[in-house]
């Protein structure tokens, strides 16, 4: 008999956007998460089970093997920092930028820039690498806001568009990374599911080329 698989899926664009490329795996949720209150859907495969939860714990449940694989953003892996995953896997869905943005033609600021962001580790990082003092200030969400009531300079936000920015007389500023959506894989179901693990990432990795190649 084979062991389950399990994948963690969060909802929204990740789910929408993952799914052909589940449906080209011969894998099809038996529930749609959007309607459905489960937590854990069932899918057309007896091996397979899919694990929906929040963007930001889905690294988490992998790392620590509750899910042998998940589909993660790459903001959401950088924040993590990627302990105990592989991610062998560019899926090229969900593309924006990762970015410090702040008021249009705002000028320059004297000392320590205020930053607000959920991306702590991100930003720190960023800055420290630009050898730039700064106070990093965690939101968790409309991070837009920010700047416009002085609670802080810049902001550190995703941007795909730029529209939120504009809507909110802001600007992108720096471009700190590309983002788009990764497979990831707990280290010790790669070892003990090898096959199973393989089988579904070479599918996975088909379905993104073909979709490449006719786009
Ligand atoms: P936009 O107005 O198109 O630039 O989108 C910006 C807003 O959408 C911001 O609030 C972002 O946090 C969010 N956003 C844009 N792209 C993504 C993405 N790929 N994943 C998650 N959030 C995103």
């Amino acid at each position: 008999m084979q062991d389950t698989l399990t994948i963690a899926l969060s909802k929204g664009r990740i789910f929408k956007e993952t799914l052909p490329l589940l449906h080209h795996a011969g894998i099809e949720p038996v529930d749609d998460p959007e309607t459905s209150r489960k937590l854990i859907l069932d899918t057309n495969r007896d091996d397979v089970k899919l694990v929906i939860i929040r963007a930001t714990d889905v690294p988490t449940y992998v790392q620590y093997g509750a899910a042998d694989i998940g589909v993660a953003g790459k903001d959401v892996l950088m924040e993590h920092g990627g302990e105990g995953l592989y991610e062998p896997l560019d899926l090229g869905i969900a593309r924006c930028r990762m970015m410090v943005a702040g008021p249009v033609g705002a000028p320059p600021v004297a000392g320590r820039l205020r930053i607000a962001t959920k991306y702590v580790n991100c930003a720190r990082r960023y800055f420290a690498e630009q050898g730039q003092q700064v106070e990093i200030i965690k939101l968790y969400g409309s991070m837009e806001l920010a700047p416009l009531v002085g609670l802080a300079d810049r902001i550190v936000d995703l941007v795909d568009t730029g529209n939120t920015l504009k809507a909110n007389g802001l600007e992108p500023l720096e471009h700190m990374a590309d983002i788009s959506s990764r497979l990831i894989i707990n280290k010790a179901a790669m070892k003990m599911k090898t096959d199973q693990v393989k089988a579904f990432t070479d599918r996975i990795a088909e379905a993104v080329a073909a979709r490449e190649e006719a786009a």
